[in-house]
């Protein structure tokens, strides 16, 4: 076997992990433990299952443990498991490059500022690299089950890692850590036991360390297992401490801030699976790929998966924790998952069992709660739902079950005030007479409450909801109604807004009495237009542009062409204000002067383009149209 050394650079985002995590002060440096321990465990639970169709893979090496020895005299903690163990590639892949999509991306989207601070190491776990938190050198020796060969991986951080061929007598992996001088506390039993007890309690595989007993000859180490070690999901909720759930999420979901809720729960009958969901506090950076996203999945206590996406349908994609389930069989694959009843119901469970937890958080409103450790008030629902909500609005599309369910989780500005509302609350406030939900959809909030199609509605004191989100057009489209009431876009159709029988009378007799000049303008704009008439939508504004009750809305159409979608051009009503002095101004003109006519049927059309946000078809044209009148003027 050859002895050479060879010397492999980091990754640039690794090296910049490692000099935040090496000059970090960061004041929870304990954790190192906890996510060493974690790899140990996670390297563990994949020997196990491995071992389930290859029983051979154990060896002579049964009892599945971790291990830890701290060593005064030189100053290092060793922590040792007999898990699957890593190949030189393996070691070379994963302790040399940051395979985690999200903490790679947040690497490069941090200004050199930001990289000093060290809190930020606190926002993005950073795994086996905050081994350097407490050691200068890291010394892993690796054998992976079922070869021959270990290899030690050696690195002091400063931009590169040596390996070389080493010694194991098994299979599993060796950390030392050289602890640096004022980290020398986590030689000591008790520092260690008390870091054990907080942040790996509930690891399944015993955690056992060497302490050493008795005085002088009588002096004698022996093993001592420091954890309690029973799956926590398994456990009654009353036996576990919100701290043991807070650690046991960042265990498992590689986020080291706290999470925002959980549900902890078992279903018995036909099917058993016990489990804790949890709804992280921010969202990560890769939350817009539907392809992320999981839960850990157990069967019987033994490991089966990460992210098993098939248990959990992909506008749930932000929550994590694990399911653990008695029906599955142990040789159960993404492939078998896929097929598999159990998993539909498992499904439908996890689904449930969120939605029911996020309406106890609606429920609950401004409350007090505790963020690490400080009491606060907060609505944690609001805040879930402006790091989520965009992603649990796929469900309205996508689930039909749930659609009910979710309209009521809904939140969206509204004409009403400044907060967030949902559609029961809208529902609560409606005026006796209102008969619909009224809604305006646009590409930002400002453009929605600047519309001058809500203009009569507002008047009325109808309340409007403000949709700016492109995947709103799709939702209220499936949606169509709330709690019977139907959901009306206010830039659609008739808005059915009372009026007297005068009124009526009135709208009657302008239409009438406009008649002429509305025909003359729609021969002008016979291309854009395919209808002029008179509305009472509007109090301030002259004009505006809108779409049959059933025709797709202008945004709509626009995202649609953007997509790459061949979209018919669908022409839509110009309704005109016919108490607005620039409509009054238009009978005068009407019989002086046409080219002057055709200029203010453009700049009608156009400027109700623009309080749309949407730039008119010859924006040239447009500006000269306005110079020649402000040039009249
Ligand atoms: P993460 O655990 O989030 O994937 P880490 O940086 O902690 O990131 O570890 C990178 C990878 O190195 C792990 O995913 C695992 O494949 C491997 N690894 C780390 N520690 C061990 C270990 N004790 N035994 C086997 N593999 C390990």
């Amino acid at each position: 076997m050859s002895t050479t050394v060879e010397k492999h650079p980091f990754q640039a985002e690794v090296n910049e992990v490692l000099s935040i995590v090496v000059n970090s002060l960061y004041s929870h440096r304990e954790v190192f433990l906890r996510e060493l321990i974690s790899n140990a465990s996670d390297a563990i639970d994949h020997l196990n299952l491995d071992a389930l169709s290859s029983p051979t893979l154990l060896g002579e090496d049964k009892e599945l443990r971790i291990e830890l020895i701290p060593d005064r005299a030189a100053g290092t903690l060793l922590i040792r498991d007999n898990g699957r163990g890593m190949t030189r590639e393996a070691l070379i892949a994963n302790l040399g490059t940051i395979a985690r999509s999200g903490t790679k991306k947040l690497m490069q989207s941090l200004s050199a500022e930001q990289k000093k601070d060290v809190a930020m190491i606190g926002q993005f776990g950073v795994g086996f690299y905050s081994a350097f938190l407490v050691a200068d050198t890291v010394t892993v020796t690796s054998r992976a089950a079922g070869s021959d060969t270990a290899w030690v991986w050696q690195s002091q951080a400063r931009g590169d890692f040596e390996v070389r061929p080493g010694e194991r007598a098994s299979r599993g992996t060796d950390i030392v850590l050289q602890l640096k001088e004022d980290a020398k506390e986590y030689l000591d039993e008790w520092s260690l036991r008390e870091v054990v007890r907080k942040y790996s309690d509930y690891v399944r595989w015993p955690i056992r360390m060497q302490v050493e007993r008795g005085e002088g000859e009588a002096k004698k180490t022996e093993w001592d297992t420091i954890n309690e070690g029973s799956a926590l999901w398994m456990r009654a909720k009353s036996e576990v401490t919100h701290d043991q759930y807070v650690e046991f999420y960042k265990q498992t979901s590689h986020d080291w801030t706290e999470p925002m809720a959980w549900t902890h729960f078992k279903v018995e009958g036909t099917h058993e699976l016990a489990g804790i969901l949890f709804l992280p506090t921010k969202a990560p950076m890769d939350i817009g790929d539907r392809k992320k996203g999981g839960v850990r999945l157990f069967v019987k206590r033994v490991f089966i998966m990460d992210d098993a996406q098939e248990i959990l349908p992909e506008w749930l994609r932000f929550v994590r924790g694990v399911v653990d389930s008695e029906d599955l069989p142990l040789n159960v694959s993404r492939e078998i998952l896929q097929k598999d009843a159990t998993t539909r119901f498992i499904k439908k469970q996890v689904v449930q069992k969120t939605l029911n937890l996020l309406e106890e958080l609606a429920k609950e409103g401004e409350a007090e709660v505790e963020v690490d450790g400080v009491k606060q008030m907060k609505n944690r629902y609001l805040d879930f739902w402006r790091e989520f909500g965009r992603v649990l609005k796929e469900g309205v599309y996508h689930d039909a079950a749930s659609r009910e369910q979710l309209a009521r989780l809904l939140r969206y500005e509204s004409s009403a005030g400044k907060s967030l509302t949902g559609l029961q609350d809208y529902v609560s406030r409606m005026q006796p007479d209102q008969k619909a939900i009224y809604y305006i959809t646009a590409d930002s909030l400002t453009t929605a409450q600047a519309s001058p199609h809500i203009e009569a509605l507002k008047k009325s004191n109808y309340e409007v909801l403000f949709m700016s989100d492109p995947i709103d057009e799709w939702l209220v489209d499936v949606l169509r109604q709330f709690e019977g009431k139907d959901l009306c876009s206010a830039s659609k159709g008739d808005l059915d807004l009372p009026e007297s029988e005068q009124e009526k009378l009135n709208k009657e007799e302008q239409q009438k009495d406009l008649g002429p000049i509305l025909s003359r303008i729609h021969k002008v704009l016979d291309q854009q237009v395919k209808e002029v008439r008179v509305t009472d939508r509007l109090t301030d504004s002259p004009a505006c542009l809108v779409t049959d009750r059933d025709g797709m809305s202008t945004s709509m159409e626009r995202r649609l062409r953007e997509a790459g979608h061949a979209v018919p051009e669908q022409k839509r009503i110009l309704e005109l204000n016919p108490k607005h002095a620039v409509v009054q101004r238009l009978r005068s003109i009407a019989d002086l002067d046409d080219v002057k006519f055709q200029h203010w049927a453009s700049l009608l059309h156009d400027q109700a383009l623009l309080a749309e946000g949407v730039l008119p078809a010859d924006p040239a044209g447009f500006a000269r149209r306005i110079a020649d009148l402000m040039a009249g003027a």
